[in-house]
């Protein structure tokens, strides 16, 4: 227990788990702040990759764990069912569209999700192929991420029967939709016969392949044609979903009728809470199938049932349009002074910035740059981190509670550090531990 919380960190914690942007590290956490060891107090614009949808010890939630933790935290939903459990189940079944009798599946996290609704989808099928895109990010175990395109999976090798199709994307445009559209037209004709898919995964807002959203219609036509060959379609909600695009959900933004629902990450307000909502013929498909222990225990279940009451009962879903359209704002006044900022793009407080060497061709920065912005960004007081497959992407998804204040401190923060980057303020030496993927 000598050192410094980082180098405890760097002798105990396991880098194969690690992730990390700076030398922050945490003691404390309050509304949208963190506080790192010595005290000093950050504005958070990563909301820890989405999940503390409603920032640090929000107290609705602090009161629902410590509730359900002096009640009967051990119970198994496995065993018994409890109200926290099958409460959170009826209202994320009421807020999210669909038709037919539908059920849901609690897990841990966004991976655990995927991974039960591919399993429950070939063997409900009995169809074996999948359909993905690269870029995206379903998770990291075997099943998620063997459905996964991103450039940080490729010391796992795919799952077998898994077709991953271009995301297009409006801003590097190297594949058009129609080109998409053709491709998997063109796959289905020849080696991926349709019959054989189960379902294809997407995110409905690519998140960590660089805060994409897709061309107008594009999803939708992708839908239509999965819907022509029995093929289910699957909505990785995850990141994107439960207000923080705007709507309650990001798929309605383009208009999809998804089969399976999956959401983590703010669903249990940054405690271990997943959920699959799929048709009940699919989800029933046996019983004892996908088991979890300790999966919808009354704790987190509870913490969810927080969250989806404080986004209802403090109207989140237009807060996070207003709040994402002046934090954008904001950001695309920063790239009238820096032309290192080549697009500002996303929904709601899902927002990226796309930093290039070069405005004409577009082409990424090195991912020392994006660390270096990073890096500064601790030093003068705010945390965000980076998305992309060539790591040029700051990524911004803080808490939904974030103020009209923060928004613009934060932006502030952002411009000055990339000031100061070019300045050359922060050295190679500063950021070589952080860059991680
Ligand atoms: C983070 C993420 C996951 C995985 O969730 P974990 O809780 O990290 O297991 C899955 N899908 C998307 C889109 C994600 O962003």
């Amino acid at each position: 227990m000598t050192g410094s919380l980082n180098a405890r960190d760097a002798r105990v914690i396991a880098e194969i788990g690690r992730l990390r942007f700076s030398p922050l590290s945490l003691i404390g956490g309050r509304g949208n702040r963190l506080i790192e060891e010595g005290g000093r107090e950050l504005l958070d614009l990563s909301g820890s990759a989405g999940a503390a949808i409603l920032g640090y010890s929000h107290p609705a939630v602090a009161a629902a764990v410590a509730k359900a933790a002096g009640d009967m935290a051990g119970a198994s939903l496995l065993l018994y069912p409890n109200e926290p459990a099958v409460s959170l189940a009826e209202k994320l079944l009421a807020i999210t569209p669909g038709s037919g009798e539908r059920r849901v599946w609690f897990g841990h996290s966004g991976s655990d999700a995927n991974d039960c609704a591919l399993r429950v989808l070939t063997a409900a099928t009995g169809r074996k192929r999948f359909i993905s895109f690269v870029g995206s990010y379903h998770g990291n175990l075997t099943g998620s991420m063997g459905i996964s395109g991103h450039t940080a999976m490729t010391h796992t090798l795919p799952r077998p029967g898994v077709l991953l199709l271009p995301y297009p994307d409006p801003y590097r445009p190297e594949f058009s939709a129609d080109e998409v559209l053709k491709l998997m037209d063109f796959q289905f004709a020849t080696t991926c016969p349709p019959d054989q898919v189960a379902a294809m995964f997407l995110e409905p807002m690519m998140s960590d392949g660089g805060i994409i959203t897709p061309p107008p219609g594009f999803l939708k036509a992708v839908q239509d044609r999965c819907r022509a060959h029995g093929i289910r379609v699957v909505v990785d909600e995850v990141k994107v979903g439960l207000a923080r695009t705007g709507r309650m959900h990001c798929f309605e933004h383009e208009g999809l009728e998804p089969d399976l629902v999956i959401f983590g990450k703010g669903l249990g307000g940054g405690l271990p809470l997943s959920a699959v909502i799929g048709p009940a013929e699919i989800m029933d498909h046996a019983p004892a199938f996908a088991l979890l222990t300790t999966a919808g225990n009354p704790v987190v279940t509870a913490a969810g049932n927080a969250v989806l009451d404080t986004i209802a009962a403090d109207g989140l879903v237009a807060r996070s349009a207003a709040m994402g359209d002046e934090l954008a704002g904001r950001f695309r006044a920063l790239a009238e002074k820096h032309e290192i900022i080549g697009d500002v793009r996303g929904r709601g407080l899902a927002i990226g910035i796309d930093l290039v060497s070069d405005r004409e061709t577009r082409a990424p920065v090195p991912a020392a740059t994006t660390a270096k912005i990073i890096y500064r960004g601790w030093q003068l007081g705010a945390a965000f981190t980076y998305v992309g497959l060539s790591a040029n992407v700051l990524e911004f998804m803080p808490p939904l509670t974030l103020t009209p204040g923060e928004a613009e401190e934060g932006a502030a923060i952002v411009g000055q550090a990339i000031s100061d980057v070019a300045a050359g303020k922060v050295s190679d030496a500063d950021i070589a531990r952080y860059m991680m993927w």
